[in-house]
């Protein structure tokens, strides 16, 4: 995600939460004291930002429902084959082509990757307006799944992906076995990240998404496998 872009999420976002000054700083990436603080939580690796000046851990809880921000500024939502299953039924498709073929498109962006790699990924994206090209990948767009409440119409069926944000997620070989990391995505849209000194408060919550996010690291490996998506190292 670009700079400017970053920029533009955090001053919509300041119009409506107020958000630490420390916090807005390294969002822009402008301190120079922050640390990785690894931690595995069942079988995943969460990488926790430290910021050593402070003396903090920067943690995250969801707001939702008095916050919607990431379905109302949505980027993209790639989908697994399980997700293209699923979905295609909850939308009342007999058939699974035509689901894809009148409500997906196939996107290719690149994402950075926690080192020096970047990933060229291809995939299955469900559309987020029914109008959506590709063009508008990676753009904001309100999810036309987002009802009047701020949930989702389709939830429990929602997409895998939904269930991960804030989080971002990969795969590292580590001798030879697969392993799960994740860390959290800085936008600039999301209102729920705070300063802690300890790690407690998050606890239960990564226990919780460890299960999410392992789960969908398995959905999204066969994805690949079965040919809906492709990842490229460049
Ligand atoms: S943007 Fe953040 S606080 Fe808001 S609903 Fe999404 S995860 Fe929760
Ligand atoms: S599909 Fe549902 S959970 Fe996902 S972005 Fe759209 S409204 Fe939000």
């Amino acid at each position: 995600m670009f700079q400017k872009e970053i920029e533009e999420s955090l001053q919509l976002l300041e119009k409506n939460w107020q958000i630490d000054p420390v916090l807005k700083d390294f969002v822009l990436g402008k301190r120079t004291d922050v640390s990785d603080y690894p931690i595995k939580v069942k079988d995943v690796i969460f990488h926790i930002p430290y910021l050593s000046n402070e003396k903090k851990f920067i943690l995250w809880k969801c707001f939702w429902p008095d916050c919607h921000n990431c379905c109302d500024r949505q980027g993209r939502l790639p989908l697994t084959s399980d997700d293209l299953v699923t979905i295609g039924k909850g939308l009342k498709y007999q058939k699974t082509s035509d689901f894809i073929k009148k409500e997906t498109l196939i996107a290719t962006w690149q994402e950075a990757g926690p080192t020096l790699t970047n990933t060229v990924m291809t995939s299955i994206n469900l559309k987020r307006k029914l109008d959506e090209t590709e063009a508008d990948d990676g753009t904001h767009i309100s999810c036309r799944f987002l009802n009047k409440e701020g949930g989702c119409s389709m939830h429990p069926d929602r997409p895998g992906v939904c269930y991960l944000y804030p989080f971002s997620t990969w795969l590292e070989n580590d001798n030879g076995r697969a392993r799960v990391h994740s860390t959290f995505q800085f936008t600039g849209d999301c209102p729920g990240f705070y300063l802690s000194e300890t790690l407690d408060p998050m606890k239960e919550v990564l226990k919780e998404y460890s299960i999410t996010i392992y789960d969908y690291n398995m959905k999204y490996t066969r994805t690949t496998r079965e040919g809906f998506s492709l990842a490229n190292f460049v």
